[in-house]
C-alpha cells in the first residue's frame, strides 16, 4: 500500500514548463519573474506593497529590523508553533515572551496580552496555526492601546481571511511562508507585505547585502544586509501556484468538513470548525490527555496502516537554546498540553475523499487498540 503522506505540494504541467523557459532564458536569479509574483502578490493585498525572499524566516527578521526591534525589546508570541517564529526575534537581539493558547483554537490567547505588557514590549508576533486566523480585531486593538507593532507570522495563512478580508490585504507587517508544506510554494521561499513604500526599500536593501544601485551603474552600501534574494526559478513556480491557491485552499476545506463527519466519536477533540476564514492548512486532532504519553505509538500504528502523520509543533519554550537563556519563564499549561497531544492528519487538495476514511478508520482502531474510549454520541 503507498505511504499516504501528511502534505504533498501539486505542482502541475504549466508551472513545470515555465520553469523550463525561466532556465532556458538566460536569467536565473531575481528578476521579472520574481517583480511579478511581487505584483500578484500586491494584489491579492488590495495594492500595499509587497516583495519576496528565499523564506519567510527572512521575512519576518527584516519585519523586525524595519520595526526597530533590536536589543532590549520584548515582543509577545506564541510557543506553540514553528521555531523561526522566535528564533527571528532571538537573531534581531531582542526577547520572545511567551504567552499562553486558548485550548480551543490553539492559537495565542489575546486576553493573555494586558499581564505582559510592560515598558519594553515593542510588538506582537501571532501565529495563525493551521490557517486558523487569529482575532485580528482584538489583536489591532491591542496593539492600538499598547502602541505596538504586529509582524504577522502568516507563514501558513496564504489565502485566509478575516471577516471577509484576505490577510495581508490589511494590518502591519505580513509574513507568508511559500516552503513546500504551505498551501503554496515556490520550492523555498516567503514574502513581506508592508505598508509604504519606504518600508519596501528598506526590506529590497536587506535581502541584498545592504546595497542601493546608482543610476550611473555603481552602488552604495550604506546598512549590514543579508543574502535573501529569491530565483527567478523560484519565483516561476509560485506564479502557478498563486493562480490556483483560492482552488486549493476550497478542496482543503471540502476535505476538512469531511474529516468532521468522519471522526465524529472519537475521543479525540477536533480542531475548531472554522469554514469562512480558516485556510485548512493543516487538519490537527488532539490525542485524549490518557493517550499522550503514547503518540508515537498512535503514529506508528497509523503507519502501518500507511498513513504518515505529523507533529506541529513541541512547544519552542521547551527547547535547548529556550531553557538555557531562560526564556521558559511562565508556566504555558496549555500550550504544553496542546503540545503533547497533537497529531497532524493528512490533508492536502490531491487527497481523495476515501483518503479522509482511511485515515478515518486506522485512527479508530488505533485508539481502540491502544484503549481509548468512544466518545458516545
Ligand atoms: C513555515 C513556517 C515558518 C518559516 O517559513 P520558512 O519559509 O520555512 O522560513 C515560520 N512560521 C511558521 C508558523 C511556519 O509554519
Amino acid at each position: 500500500m503507498e505511504l499516504l503522506p501528511f502534505t504533498r505540494p501539486d505542482i502541475d504541467e504549466e508551472t513545470i514548463a515555465a520553469v523550463a523557459d525561466v532556465l532556458r532564458s538566460g536569467w536565473l536569479t531575481t528578476g521579472p519573474k520574481c517583480r511579478e509574483l511581487e505584483a500578484a502578490l500586491s494584489l491579492r493585498a488590495g495594492g500595499r506593497p509587497v516583495r519576496v525572499v528565499n523564506s519567510a524566516t527572512a521575512a519576518l527578521e527584516f519585519a523586525l529590523r524595519i520595526a526597530g526591534i533590536g536589543p532590549g525589546d520584548e515582543v509577545i508570541t506564541t510557543s506553540l508553533t514553528w521555531v523561526a517564529t522566535s528564533n527571528v526575534i532571538l537573531a534581531v537581539g531582542a526577547k520572545p515572551v511567551f504567552i499562553d493558547v486558548d485550548p480551543a483554537t490553539r492559537l495565542i490567547d489575546l486576553s493573555q496580552v494586558d499581564a505582559a505588557v510592560n515598558e519594553r514590549t515593542r510588538a506582537i508576533l501571532p501565529v495563525d496555526l493551521a490557517g486558523l486566523p487569529v482575532d485580528r480585531d482584538r489583536l489591532n486593538e491591542l496593539a492600538a492601546r499598547y502602541r505596538l507593532r504586529v509582524i504577522e507570522d502568516a507563514a501558513q495563512s496564504q489565502g485566509a481571511h478575516w471577516r471577509g478580508r484576505e490577510l495581508g490585504s490589511f494590518g502591519d507587517l505580513v509574513a507568508f511562508s511559500f516552503h513546500p508544506n504551505k498551501n503554496m510554494t515556490t520550492g523555498e521561499g516567503g514574502c513581506l507585505v508592508m505598508n509604504s513604500e519606504d518600508e519596501a526599500r528598506q526590506f529590497e536593501k536587506l535581502r541584498l547585502q545592504g546595497v542601493t544601485r546608482n543610476a550611473d551603474g555603481t552602488y552604495d552600501c550604506d546598512v549590514l544586509g543579508g543574502k535573501a534574494n529569491l530565483t527567478d526559478i523560484a519565483a516561476a513556480i509560485g506564479l502557478g501556484q498563486i493562480k490556483r491557491l483560492d482552488q486549493a485552499n476550497l478542496r482543503r476545506r471540502e476535505l476538512a468538513r469531511l474529516y468532521f463527519l468522519k471522526l465524529a466519536g472519537l475521543s479525540v477533540d477536533l480542531p475548531q470548525a472554522d469554514f469562512e476564514n480558516s485556510n485548512w492548512h493543516m487538519f490537527q486532532v488532539l490525542l485524549p490527555a490518557g493517550l499522550a504519553a503514547q503518540r508515537a505509538e498512535v503514529m506508528h500504528l497509523l503507519r502501518e496502516a500507511g498513513i504518515a502523520t505529523g507533529i506541529h509543533y513541541p512547544a519552542i519554550h521547551t527547547m535547548s537554546l529556550y531553557k538555557a537563556r531562560g526564556l521558559a519563564q511562565r508556566p504555558l499549561p496549555y500550550t504544553e498540553s496542546v503540545a503533547a497531544r497533537i497529531l497532524t492528519l493528512p490533508l492536502f487538495p490531491a487527497m481523495h475523499d476515501a483518503d479522509v476514511d482511511r485515515v478515518a478508520t486506522a485512527l479508530r482502531n488505533a485508539l481502540a487498540t491502544l484503549g481509548a474510549r468512544e466518545v458516545p454520541a
